[in-house]
């Protein structure tokens, strides 16, 4: 089973709720307040061995990621993130130091991001390093802005650029929080999701939500300079399509606000491109290359498996 098959299996059985808003399938969850602005819910877990490697990498930047992963899922919803509670479950030997380093990081980018952090659970076990965050925040603008919003006919449009993120910025990422909302101050974002899976993945996801199709156009791929750099027997537009953690904006508008995006680039003080990426099309999941071909392409990124067990 994959994680995808889980959260669907979820969403057949989860009962409605009247102050839920948006339950499980998005980026984050919106729950109706009394006070009457909804609240965005979202929640990230990181693991030793599978999401980081603890003797490769400064806890400080795995603390860092443990928050800025959450403030990614925040801005996919063009959220502001207010406030996070911090779950650790810590290897008893060398505990303390880890606590602290991870502390480090964790506070450092809250603070750049506003983000207040109000508590949390701290464990101690024999096994690996488990970080959780939740963040709480608050949707700004016209609403948050879901998945399911993108049509037929609007563009694919996206922030930076793609691939190879393994070779650091899976570490160092900025998360789009800032430009989330100015994108959506100045347009009508219709559908949007942070790229953690994959570029084609989390397209994928868009298109399932909102029940279209996409047409990727090879030549417009942002393709990064890391991805290139890649030598795994994948071309550099494969990693670009597949490779995870690039925590970009994907997101649908219409022609015209599009090309008022790529002409005016309100991103550009921060060093952001806003980019054009293809169309949403009624049906199918293709790729136009660059000499032309129409061909379909699989969803490809990181995807969490696990089995039904051997008893
Ligand atoms: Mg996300």
């Amino acid at each position: 089973m994959s994680e995808f098959e889980y959260i669907n299996w979820v969403r057949q059985r989860i009962p409605a709720h009247s102050r839920v808003l948006i339950g499980p399938g998005d980026d984050a969850a919106s729950v109706e307040w009394s006070s009457g602005k909804p609240c965005l819910i979202t929640t990230d877990m990181l693991l030793q061995g599978s999401c980081f490697l603890l003797e490769q990498t400064d806890p400080r930047l795995i603390g860092r990621k443990a928050l800025a992963v959450n403030l990614s899922d925040i801005a996919a919803m063009a959220g502001r993130p207010v406030a996070a509670v911090v779950s650790v479950a810590l290897p008893r030997v060398g505990g303390r130091k880890l606590a602290e380093q991870l502390y480090e990081g964790l506070s450092r980018i809250a603070g750049e991001f506003d983000t207040a952090i109000v508590g949390g659970d701290t464990n101690s076990w024999d096994g690996p390093l488990a970080i959780n965050v939740t963040v709480i925040g608050e949707p700004t603008g016209s609403g948050p802005v879901r998945r399911s919003g993108a049509e037929p006919g609007d563009w694919i449009l996206a922030t930076g650029e793609f691939g190879g993120s393994i070779l650091g910025k899976h570490l160092t990422f900025t998360p789009r929080v800032r430009e989330a909302q100015r994108l959506h101050s100045l347009v009508r974002i219709k559908a949007m999701i942070d790229v953690s899976d994959g570029l084609s993945a989390d397209l994928h996801h868009l298109c399932e939500e909102s029940g279209c199709g996409a047409i990727l156009e090879e030549s417009m791929i942002p393709i990064s300079e890391a991805a290139r750099q890649m030598r795994e027997g994948k071309s550099a537009l494969e990693h670009a399509l597949s490779d995870g953690e690039d925590f970009e904006l994907l997101f649908a508008a219409s022609p015209s606000e599009g090309r008022w995006l790529l002409r005016d680039q309100p991103l550009a003080e921060w060093g952001v491109s806003v980019h054009r990426l293809g169309e949403f099309v009624p049906e199918g999941f293709r790729l136009r290359t660059s000499d032309g071909v129409v061909r379909d392409i699989e969803p490809r990124g990181y995807v969490h498996e696990f089995d039904g067990g051997s008893s």
